[in-house]
């Protein structure tokens, strides 16, 4: 039988005891990290995965693994939190960002702004090496085991609840060189930017948009029209993909004493929809409350809550301005001598954000609503019953 601590209120984890096995549900990043950092302490772990494989609404996606945030290299700060970078990257520091009006920017980086990588289930992605680390340190995980309800410790970590934003076109096949390039023009993709990113012949074309999600179809033909005029780009044997992102700074990301992670807390930059490295802190983070038995809430607020929140207010500038605005900031940045750390002081809470973090939490509504029902007992992975924050 399991030991499950008692829980006094809705802020406290259901601690780890001897003698108990954690259960996770889900295998993306944020679960396959927690689960690691359980195998690293020697806590028996079971991972359930809806899905046959991990990364398995991703396919064979190409996506940025940001290095703008901190200081340290984000490869560095994955190996120092215990984690594999057995994985195939493409360092990304030199790479083009156009206006509305095709005027090209370089982006020339003295170290990577972002390491692309291969999400989904392939042998050098993403997804594959944290599992086959997971595997290897001797977590169960369990695919085609869609868990609905969790009642000893365990963690929340089933991913986007809803479509804040949204990133649609194609993976293909190309022969063209390996890089990235962006646009920012609100009639390729409204308050977003279509990207291209290709890495070793694999390509992803995409339109992440903001707003005006019900004509996607007619962003896509002009984003992939737009790279065709501008790069000469030949997309072959294109399949269609996209998902969708949702973005919140919640009160309280415990349920039914389980810390809630990565994307099913709303953890992502909301700017620009990087979730992959908020994920896996957050992973982390719940899984040391949980062994630790603290406040899971203190550790990811610490953590987290003040880039998310500058994130907010960043999307909220960056979806007044419009396209002269985003020429504006174009000049800006690509001038800037060391991009990287423009964008890491673009992402601090400065005083100018401080005063407009009130304006921005009160415009910007995510679509997205907390499962916290504020019943300690409740075990539904996501809950339905009642109140939301
Ligand atoms: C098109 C697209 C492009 C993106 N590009 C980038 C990028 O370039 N850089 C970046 O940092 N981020 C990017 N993101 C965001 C990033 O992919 C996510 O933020 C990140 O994968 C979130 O990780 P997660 O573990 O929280 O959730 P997920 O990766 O969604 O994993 C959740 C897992 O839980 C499983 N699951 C769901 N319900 C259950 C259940 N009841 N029981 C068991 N398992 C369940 C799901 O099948 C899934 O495998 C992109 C997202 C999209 C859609």
């Amino acid at each position: 039988m399991q030991g499950v601590s008692i829980v006094r209120n809705s802020n406290t984890v259901k601690s780890y005891q001897p003698g108990d096995t954690v259960q996770i549900a889900g295998a993306g990043p944020s679960g396959l990290a927690a689960a690691i950092t359980f195998a690293h302490a020697g806590v028996p772990v079971v991972v359930h995965e809806a899905q046959n494989e991990v990364g398995h609404r991703f396919g064979a996606d190409l996506q940025g693994l940001e290095n703008w945030s901190t200081e340290q290299d984000v490869l560095d700060d994955m190996r120092d939190l215990g984690f594999s970078t057995d994985f195939a990257v493409q360092p990304s520091l030199q790479g083009t960002a156009y206006d509305a009006w095709d005027n090209a920017y370089p982006i020339n980086c003295q170290e990577p702004l972002f390491y692309m990588v291969e999400r989904g289930p392939g042998p050098e992605s993403f997804d594959t090496a944290l599992l086959n680390q997971a595997l290897s340190l001797g977590v169960d995980v369990k695919f085609n085991s869609r868990l609905r309800s969790l009642d000893g410790p365990g963690i929340l970590a089933t991913g986007p609840q809803a479509a804040d934003a949204i990133a649609v076109g194609f993976h293909f096949e190309t022969d063209k060189e390996n890089g990235f390039w962006v646009i920012c023009d609100d009639n390729l993709a409204p308050k977003g930017y279509a990207y291209l990113l290709i890495m070793n012949g694999k390509g992803t074309i995409k339109s992440c948009m903001f707003s005006r999600f019900k004509h996607k179809q007619r962003y896509i033909e002009r984003t992939v029209e737009a790279f065709e005029r501008l790069l000469g780009l030949k997309m072959h044997n294109p399949r269609p993909h996209g998902g969708v992102g949702n973005f919140h700074v919640p009160l309280n990301a415990i349920h039914g004493g389980h810390p809630i992670v990565g994307e099913q807390a709303g953890f992502q930059d909301t700017l620009w929809g990087f979730g992959m490295r908020h994920a896996m802190t957050s992973g982390t983070l719940a899984a040391q409350s949980i062994i630790d038995g603290d406040d899971y809430n203190t550790r990811w607020q610490q953590a987290l809550v003040r880039q998310l929140q500058t994130s907010v207010v960043n999307r909220l500038l960056y979806s007044k301005m419009r396209n002269r605005g985003y020429r504006f900031f174009l000049r800006l940045t690509t001038r800037q001598a060391d991009i990287r750390g423009f964008l890491r002081s673009f992402y601090r809470m400065s005083m100018m954000k401080r005063i407009l973090l009130p304006w921005s939490q009160r415009h910007y509504v995510s679509q997205m609503k907390m499962p916290v029902c504020g019943n300690d007992n409740c075990s539904s992975v996501r809950c339905r019953c009642g109140t939301t924050t």
